[in-house]
């Protein structure tokens, strides 16, 4: 079951499709947290219980957010910290 991506951009307020390679097994919620999925940025293969919240990528109905690595959350959070100076 492949799950649609779509981003979050902040700057024009809307979200934009995110495709992903179809061999991807990403994900945004798991009861087994010993499954490895891949992180939904860079493709990065972890188990659920290392992911980290995305804060740009969610699920085609906005609803749920998707699972990355701690290094792509990491890049999100200084994305955000940028972008709040800005302001
Ligand atoms: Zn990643």
């Amino acid at each position: 079951m492949a799950i649609k991506i779509q981003k979050w951009d902040p700057d024009r307020h809307c979200y934009e499709p995110h495709p992903y390679p179809s061999e991807w097994n990403v994900g945004f919620f798991s009861t087994d947290l010993d499954e490895f999925i891949n992180c939904a940025q860079c493709g990065k293969k972890l188990p659920y219980g290392d992911a980290f919240t995305s804060r740009e990528l969610y699920n085609g109905s906005g609803m749920f957010a998707m699972a990355i690595c701690p290094k792509c959350h990491e890049a999100e959070w200084k994305r955000e910290k940028e972008r709040r100076k800005k302001r």
